[in-house]
């Protein structure tokens, strides 16, 4: 590889700048911002061919592998879907070789985008099969955005809907590769370009206590989640070994401050792990350590990885923990855990396709061997 750059690592800024040093017209740089993040169509360079005649000289020249530019578009590997049809997931593979998942979700009609933002994880949860990989690399924010439009490429295709949420969920701790996140965000809701409304953008963090102070600071506008997993310090840290260094007290007064800051509640992601952190007297400690802080508790029953020996509270107990939350004032969503047999936990397809390389495709059929109509490709 030469030091070439990623076109979509760029700002509209630096694009426009760019451009200007080579006498060309502002409004050229916003064409080109179009296709590369609206509809992607620069991939496909036939479809370039109608373009005014300085963009596309200026594309022939600085566009292309051995230019000054690359464009990012990782090649998918693996196309897998649940079989109630609502969760498709696709591995991909960037340009050194490395592999993420991204997955897509189909609630009511409406799409959701899980992207990943970190090739592995250095945050080691114990119950994540991302964690269990350990930490290769950081995404660049064009390999976050490829993934949005990827999944945007394919819904177009399948069923000529548009994406409408993006949650960073996917393998990787957001906060950890902190600038490159909040660029591809700001390009994912970028009104020149594939204008994800911010209200529509979730940011799942661990609990970086520094960078959700930081985010309220910069009163960033996309919401917050936090995965909280332990109602005190032993529990969570337990689980969760980098709560050992953002402790439980430093990690509430940083969600006061974002609410105070950013003016917005904050999801509480709860991963129920049966007769770990499912008690009645659990629900009591966690009702009483998110006292005075705007929250949404969402529950989720536990994927099984090979690395953990946990296993999923039962719905009952679920309900229940819910029901005492409720109770104590708070709202709450029990979320049964989407597409558990195309293993669409966090990292769980690629450690499985690491483990199987070779009988992989025919246990998890790849899409294109599927004769399945989905309601992926139903909704119209
Ligand atoms: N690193 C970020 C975002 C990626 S993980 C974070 O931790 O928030 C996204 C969510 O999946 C987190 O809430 C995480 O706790 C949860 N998760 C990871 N592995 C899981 C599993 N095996 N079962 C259930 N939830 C899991
Ligand atoms: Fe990393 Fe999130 Fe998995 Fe923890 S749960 S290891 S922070 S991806």
């Amino acid at each position: 590889m030469n030091n070439a750059q990623s076109l979509h690592d760029l700002s509209y800024e630096e694009l426009e700048q760019f451009m200007k040093v080579d006498g060309i017209k502002a409004v050229h740089a916003h064409s080109l911002w179009r296709l590369l993040h609206w509809d992607a169509s620069l991939l496909e360079r036939e479809s370039c061919q109608h373009l005014l005649g300085p963009l596309r000289r200026w594309i022939d020249e600085y566009v292309g592998e051995d230019k000054t530019f690359f464009l990012d578009h990782p090649e998918q590997v693996a196309d897998i879907r649940s079989s109630d049809g609502m969760t498709r997931k696709f591995l991909l593979k960037l340009r050194d070789g490395q592999t993420i998942e991204t997955v897509l979700m189909s609630y009511d009609g409406r799409f959701t985008a899980c992207v990943s933002t970190q090739v592995g994880c250095a945050m080691g949860c114990v119950f994540c099969a991302t964690g269990q990989m350990g930490f290769t690399r950081h995404l660049r924010p064009g390999e976050i955005i490829a993934q949005v439009l990827h999944v945007q490429r394919v819904l177009r295709r399948d069923c000529g809907k548009r994406l409408r949420n993006l949650v960073l969920m996917g393998m990787g701790e957001p906060l950890h590769n902190y600038d490159a996140v909040m660029r591809a965000m700001t390009v994912m809701s970028d009104v020149r370009g594939p204008s994800l409304s911010a209200q529509r953008i979730t940011i799942s963090t661990v609990g970086v206590a520094p960078a959700i102070r930081r985010m309220a600071e910069e009163k960033i506008p996309y919401n917050l989640a936090l995965s909280l997993h332990g109602a005190n310090q032993a529990q969570r840290s337990a689980l969760i070994p980098v709560g050992k260094k953002w402790q439980m007290e430093e990690l509430m007064e940083a969600c006061r401050i974002y609410n105070r800051e950013v003016g917005k509640g904050i999801f509480i992601e709860w991963t129920l792990i049966a007769g770990t952190n499912d008690s009645p007297e659990i629900a009591a400690e966690l009702a009483e350590l998110l006292r005075g802080i705007d929250v949404h508790i969402n529950l989720i029953p536990l994927n099984p990885t090979e690395g953990y020996a946990g296993t999923a509270t039962a719905t009952q107990a679920g309900l229940q923990f819910q029901k005492l939350l409720r109770n104590a004032g708070y709202p709450v969503t029990f979320r049964q855990r989407r597409g558990i047999d195309v293993a669409a936990g966090c990292g769980q397809l690629k450690s499985e396709r690491n483990k199987r390389a070779e009988s992989f495709d025919e246990k998890l059929q790849p899409t294109k061997a599927g004769p399945k109509q989905t309601q992926l490709d139903q909704v119209s």
